[in-house]
């Protein structure tokens, strides 16, 4: 298949966009390099940088068979602090693509969405007809995004799948987590063992949670690509689905941090923090949906896999980390 991934510069997508070309689909990945690294396009990928919502319509054309949607901005803290560029960018660029994609006749698409759409459930492990009230306006947009999608698929035929993500987590060969700006907990703490860092902040240990610090379900990237593969190959004209992925297991912050300190051997201080604003106090997955659906299992489903993947890629980069001391 010849297939557009944008945002194909970030963690997720360029993962994605490997597993495709390692799969022998042809790839054109389209990123403005606002969050993602050139490094992070595989080879082989042919690349467009720019803005999607302007690079779309160009780019598509009746010859490609499918489009997986990353490019997005993704940070909580940032969406509660400065919600009209997630407003904007968000479900504009995504606005743009639904029409590009009708424009061009290519009617196929997956959909980077987020746990996050949830909000703090009622009730864990979530499923898919839980209500969604998102508690930030990350959340907010992606869910509006879903909606769009939805309508979409009613009014014009699009096959499509929302994969709804929880944590992402781990590497997948040369490609993982190498942002400037990091706020995710995993990478943080590796940032620490590294000597980047002096210390990680525990964003609250008063949350209503056996140890008091929030849960999360953290699943590794390389099984969240095969899933992106999975619902591209059984997307059926029409029809819109919503599937979470997850690895349906919570750590506590407490227990992440305490992975990686068995993972690297370094003793990882940590200081505790306010709560960070945004946050829910639990976010497990159900992803039976997903495996009932798509006939995916995650291959790679232990904390320990995850983090030791993470390590290997951060303990490589050295001083090409973002985080590195200049
Ligand atoms: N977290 C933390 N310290 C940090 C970064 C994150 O305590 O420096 C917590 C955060 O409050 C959340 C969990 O770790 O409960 C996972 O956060 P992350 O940003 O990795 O992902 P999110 O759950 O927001 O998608």
């Amino acid at each position: 298949m010849k297939l557009l991934v944008t945002g194909g510069a970030g963690y997720v997508g360029g993962v994605c966009a490997s597993v495709l070309l390692e799969r022998g689909h042809e790839v054109v990945v389209i990123d403005d390099l606002s969050t993602g690294n050139r490094d992070a396009v595989p080879a082989g990928a042919t690349f467009v940088e720019g803005d999607v919502a302007r690079l779309a319509g160009e780019v598509l054309d009746p010859t490609f068979d499918g489009v997986m949607h990353f490019a997005a901005r993704s940070l909580v803290g940032e969406s509660v602090a400065r919600p009209g560029e997630y407003w904007q960018g968000n479900v504009t660029s995504s606005l743009a693509m639904l029409d590009a994609m009708r424009a061009a006749g290519v009617d196929n698409l997956v959909f980077s969405s987020t746990a996050a759409t949830y909000g703090e459930p009622e009730q864990v492990p979530i499923t898919e007809d839980m209500p969604a009230r998102p508690t930030n306006t990350y959340g907010a947009t992606k869910l509006a995004i879903d909606h769009a999608i939805s309508s979409y698929a009613v009014a014009h035929g699009v096959a499509a799948t929302s994969l709804r993500y929880f944590n992402v987590a781990g590497a997948y060969g040369s490609a993982g987590e190498n942002r400037e700006v990091e706020t995710h907990l995993i990478p943080l703490v590796l940032q620490v063992a590294l000597g980047h860092r002096d210390h990680i902040k525990v964003f609250g240990d008063d949350w209503p949670t056996p140890d008091g610090t929030c849960v999360r379900d953290y699943i590794h990237v390389a099984d969240l690509a095969d899933a992106h593969v999975l619902a591209l190959e059984s997307n059926r004209p029409g029809v819109h689905r919503i599937l979470n992925l997850g690895s349906g297991e919570g750590f506590s912050v407490r227990e992440v941090i305490d992975v990686c300190r068995e993972v690297t051997g370094h003793p990882i201080p940590d200081v505790v923090a306010p709560r960070r604003p945004g946050d829910p106090a639990v976010l497990v997955a159900s992803s039976e949906k997903a495996m009932r659906e798509l006939g995916w299992r995650p291959s790679r489903p232990d904390l320990r896999t995850v983090v030791r993947d993470a390590w290997a890629f951060t303990s490589a980069l050295g001083d090409r980390a973002h985080s590195a001391p200049r």
